[in-house]
């Protein structure tokens, strides 16, 4: 079982092929990690009798010679995607007993080409947090823990990042092979680089929305969390369609990311942006200390490593990187507090009566969104109310323009950019909980990217002194995927990152 557990996503699915392993035997190794590992608190539910039932129809395909290119691999489901039949309730307790009707189109992708779900995985509150301590489940532990100075004490717990907590804890932890995630501002990536696995954040329209819970519709992006490149490249190409169900979702093919995955990036020049050092990133009361010089270190090895590689290294500027965060803080906000308003004990889930409708939609959502939920209500109403949306929305949508411009300009002179995932490691459960302004400076690196549109990717890179992983991002143009991956393929193996999480399945 252990080994089962130990193949990747593109190694599982040859085995199968071979008929060297089933997809039964593969669910059932995979259902028995994620009970053996519930302690994290990674999934809130775990579908044991659909896995079963949709592996054993994958070892029917593939008896028969019809197999897609996921056939019988599992995969975990961020709580945020609708799953038919299955109870969606994007860890809010304002969705409790929701169960969808439909499928959400990227899921549906997934189970088109075979794949297996084993469950729906915990993530922060409508995917409001970077980690995955605001869910109405609980917090998800990291599989990585820290030994205590003192013998006689409990390994130091940390968050696994956020939102897509429990997808990047699972994976890990191997309680699922492959995880779907999403993104707004940084919920694949964060999470991924503090969780030691690969995390993939699309361009913008890659994967249709339909069914996702919304958080920011003009942010929000689904992508695959997973353990190396390959198996990211491979869940990502099923996860991407163009969606009649989704207006932003784009009709061009996504390349074949399998295919060049191994052509490397000789002759390619990598732009290394100065304004993320997070010097100069204190505008607006974002305090630009923390930055941690071993990520500073671990940039200017990930730089040689693609040097190395054949590609050239080249200082470039984006100007406007100091506005991005509290650019999203604002927009993102906006739209949550628009896009939340549907929740009104009427149409969906969880209701609390009152003495009249008015009373009964207070006391609904009093009782249904938990405390990060409403702050960012509460900032996103008040910078879309008369009198202020000048002074913040407008200013906000017009700052984001000027930060995609600077990756359009970018781009001219390069074909990707290098930089740190996050400023530090994961911080432990707890730490950074009561201050909302520390939480959002973990995606000070994220968010540029996010509001830009384009395509970016973490990948784990090494080792902080205390043992937690460390990650690198590589942003790639828009539709440019296929670069994106070829480079996080030269970063993995430079990398040569093999550790694991003391609290994984099977070991
Ligand atoms: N951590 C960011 C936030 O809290 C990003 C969340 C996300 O990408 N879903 O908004």
């Amino acid at each position: 079982m252990t080994d089962l557990l130990k193949m990747t996503a593109v190694e599982a699915r040859a085995a199968l092929d071979k008929k060297s392993i089933s997809a039964v035997e593969l669910t059932d190794a995979y259902l028995s990690a994620a009970d053996e590992t519930a302690a994290l608190n990674a999934y809130t539910e775990i579908t044991y009798d659909k896995a079963r039932e949709m592996a054993a129809a994958s070892d029917a395909r593939l008896a028969k010679g019809d197999a897609g290119v996921l056939e019988g691999l599992p995969i975990g489901v961020k709580d945020l995607f609708c799953t038919m039949g299955v109870e969606t309730t994007a860890c809010s307790n304002i969705l409790n007993g929701f169960k969808p009707v439909y499928e959400s189109t990227v899921t549906q992708n997934l189970w088109n080409d075979g794949a297996v779900m084993l469950g729906k995985l915990n993530c922060d509150e409508f995917a409001m947090g970077s980690a995955n301590e605001t869910s109405a489940r609980g917090a998800v532990a990291s599989p990585w823990t820290v030994e205590s100075d003192d013998q006689n004490d409990a390994p130091q717990e940390y968050v696994p990042g956020g939102s897509s907590g429990g997808s990047a804890a699972s994976v890990a932890a191997r309680s699922s092979l492959m995880a779907t995630g999403t993104d707004t501002g940084g919920s694949i990536r964060q999470p991924a680089a503090f969780c030691g696995v690969v995390g993939i954040k699309p361009t913008y329209g890659r994967c249709s929305r339909r069914g996702i819970v919304a958080f920011a519709s003009s942010l929000d992006q689904a992508g695959p969390i997973t353990r190396d490149v390959a198996d990211g490249a491979m869940m990502l190409q099923s996860m991407a369609s163009h969606d009649l169900g989704d207006s932003t979702s784009v009709a061009d093919p996504m390349p074949d990311l399998l295919a060049g995955l191994e052509d490397g990036i000789k002759g390619m020049t990598i732009g290394i942006p100065s304004e993320y050092t997070m010097n100069g990133m204190d505008g607006n009361g974002m305090n630009g200390d923390g930055m941690d010089s071993q990520i500073i270190a671990l940039w200017e090895e990930g730089r040689k490593w693609l040097e190395d590689a054949g590609a050239t290294c080249v200082e470039v500027s984006l100007p406007h990187t100091q506005y991005a965060l509290p650019t999203y803080y604002i927009v993102a906000p906006a739209e949550a507090s628009s896009n939340l308003a549907r929740y009104d004990g009427v149409k969906y889930g969880a209701r609390v009566d009152g003495d009249s409708l008015d009373d009964m939609y207070a006391k609904t959502r009093a009782a249904g969104f938990g405390d990060e939920v409403t702050r960012r209500i509460l900032i996103g109403t008040y910078v879309l109310s008369a009198g202020y949306y000048d002074a913040y929305y407008l200013k906000a949508q017009k700052t984001r323009r000027l930060i995609q411009n600077d990756f359009i300009e970018v781009y001219k002179k390069v074909d990707l950019l290098l930089t740190p995932a996050t400023p530090s490691a994961a911080f432990p459960i707890g730490q950074k909980v009561t201050d909302p302004v520390t939480m959002y400076l973990n995606d000070v690196f994220t968010v540029p990217a996010s509001l830009a549109g384009v395509p970016a990717m973490s990948v784990p890179a090494g080792l902080a002194a205390n043992g937690l992983p460390l990650g690198l991002q590589l942003i790639a143009p828009s539709f440019r995927e296929d670069t994106l991956v070829k480079a996080g393929r030269v970063l993995e193996k430079a990398a040569g990152f093999s550790a694991s999480p003391s609290r994984a399945a099977g070991q």
